[in-house]
């Protein structure tokens, strides 16, 4: 039973045909997709899209320590919206040895990651046993670390290095230490505007077929869209379609993860660049649309922890991580900090009136307070038995 308020959100007739769909748990059509995009009340998009939100993930909210890593910016592509990619002659080019990646992780382990996120530049000279030799050295500092590591497209470079085939570059990658695979590098899967913002690169099927032949493996993954540059709302809802699709193929993808554009610092800086109520509809769309998919992923790099927090009342679960230094965004002027301590994540969520869930890289608890009242101040959090104890101190500065 809808209340007063309820109704009068739904006054527009499609809006009722959509929130049955939602009710009943039927999928929604690519042409319901393109009617929410034309929705100007965001309080409406909230209210649909916190119905399959709560009922995948009831009141929790996600966050994870992880450290990230872009391992260098030197890169052999020159995509249009990329502020990050750099030539070898570029004063800002840079390249991490094995020995600095390894102490970057080797640090970030004592304040409790769980995970190292790591993707860079399609580098020119490297070769693939030397992505195998890093995979090692990361490894060794501790088995349980999880090695989220590179974007479709970087695994498509590694191939061609390796003169292997997917397949072959995934499963020597696998035993090298390679855990699951980040969601960069789609962009948005229209050819048409592959051309305009990323002339060069893979296809869309390329991309797909990466993660395909990943989760028929048994690998997990991440999936993105790049949004809020030359792409039509058609198009957008063609990506979706597209993952989707695959995602009831496979089951593999973890979350869907939408990236708005940054427009400094690359060929695209005349576009502006998605606002905020832009960004709130994405990511209550895409909640809605990809019913297949148990999380939505607002990283709070490039929308802003404000942002992230108010999308958890937009179909949002998950707010990322610590993160700890990210140049890709940061280089095409993300104004967010580089980091965030566990402690602004569980103050954030409490404040938005969700549970704070502290996760593991596909998605089990790790820790949880046991006091689950929202209102609770940070530095009243309890965990629960089997907690890790790096993590107990990191909340503990709540
Ligand atoms: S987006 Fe990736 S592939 Fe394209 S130029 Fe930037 S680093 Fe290279």
């Amino acid at each position: 039973m809808l209340t007063r308020i309820q109704q009068k959100l739904l006054a527009d007739h499609r809006l009722q045909e959509i929130h049955a769909k939602v009710e009943s748990e039927s999928r929604l059509t690519e042409e319901d997709a393109m009617r929410l995009y034309e929705v100007r009340d965001l309080n409406a998009l909230a209210f649909l899209a916190s119905i399959p939100r709560e009922r995948k993930n009831g009141n929790k909210a996600y966050y994870i320590l992880n450290r990230h890593i872009n391992y260098s910016n030197l890169c052999i592509l020159s995509c249009q919206f990329c502020s990050f990619a750099k030539k070898k002659r570029d004063a800002e080019a840079y390249e991490f040895t094995i020995e600095e990646m390894v102490g970057k992780a080797t640090s970030a382990l004592g304040m409790g990651i769980t995970e190292i996120h790591m993707v860079g530049g399609l580098h020119p000279s490297w070769k693939f046993d030397h992505y195998e030799a890093l995979l090692r050295a990361l490894k060794k500092i501790d088995p349980r670390l999880h090695l989220k590591t590179f974007t479709a497209i970087e695994i498509l470079h590694l191939a061609w290095m390796g003169k292997l085939n997917v397949a072959e570059t995934l499963e020597q990658l696998h035993a090298a230490g390679l855990d699951s695979l980040t969601g960069g590098g789609a962009e948005i899967f229209s050819q048409r505007v592959r051309d305009q913002i990323c002339r060069g690169k893979e296809t869309a099927e390329e991309w797909l077929d990466v993660h395909r032949t990943w989760h028929r493996m048994g690998g997990r993954s991440t999936c993105t869209m790049l949004y809020g540059h030359v792409e039509t709302i058609a198009e957008r809802v063609d990506h979706l379609k597209r993952l989707r699709a695959l995602q009831d193929e496979t089951r593999g993808f973890t979350a869907f993860i939408p990236l708005p554009f940054h427009a400094e610092n690359n060929k695209l800086s005349h576009i502006p660049e998605p606002t905020g109520f832009e960004n709130l509809r994405n990511l209550a769309i895409a909640r809605l649309y990809l019913d297949n998919f148990d999380h939505i992923k607002c990283y709070w790099i490039n929308h802003s922890l404000k942002l992230a927090q108010i999308s958890l009342s937009h179909g949002v679960d998950d707010l990322d991580g610590t993160v700890l230094e990210e140049k890709i965004y940061h280089m095409a002027g993300a104004k967010t900090p580089q980091e965030q301590t566990a402690s602004e994540l569980v103050k954030a969520i409490r404040e938005a009136g969700r549970i704070p869930v502290q996760r593991d890289s596909l998605y089990n608890e790790i820790a949880r307070p046991k006091d689950e009242k929202p209102a609770a101040a940070p530095d009243e959090t309890t965990l629960s038995p089997g907690h890790n104890p790096a993590t107990e101190s990191n909340l503990a500065t709540a």
